[in-house]
């Protein structure tokens, strides 16, 4: 079992100062247990083995014309992304995409919504 020794210095009101060493011994909760609702889903599925990223929160953009969207999951009738327009922005122009129909970004690129069930 690891521990680990922290220094806590405790002040008195008469100024004394006091140090005391206290043993830790795997003091950190497991965050599964600590995780509630949604980020407790993420936890499980990714030990689970199931894709860690089902909504594509970091989409890499494909040929994004009008006929062939990047295609956007979302467990909702709307989402809002973000795309970095080329890799020397130094901003994210965020735009909303709604069911059904195909937005253009832009920079000329073209993202659809699809509905992807909620984890
Ligand atoms: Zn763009």
């Amino acid at each position: 079992m690891a521990s680990l020794c922290a220094r806590i210095s405790l002040h008195s009101s008469r100024r004394k100062t006091l140090y005391s060493c206290i043993r830790l011994a795997n003091t950190f909760t497991d965050p599964k247990e600590l995780a509630t609702g949604l980020e407790k889903r993420e936890i499980l599925n990714d030990e689970a083995g199931k894709d860690p990223d089902p909504y594509g929160l970091a989409v890499k953009r494909g040929p994004g014309t009008k006929d062939k969207p990047n295609l956007i999951p979302s467990a909702f009738d709307s989402r809002i992304i973000g795309c970095l327009c080329d890799d020397e922005s130094t901003h994210i122009n965020w735009m909303w995409l709604h069911k059904g129909t195909a937005s253009r970004c832009g920079c000329g690129y073209w993202f659809k919504l699809v509905e992807k069930p909620a984890l």
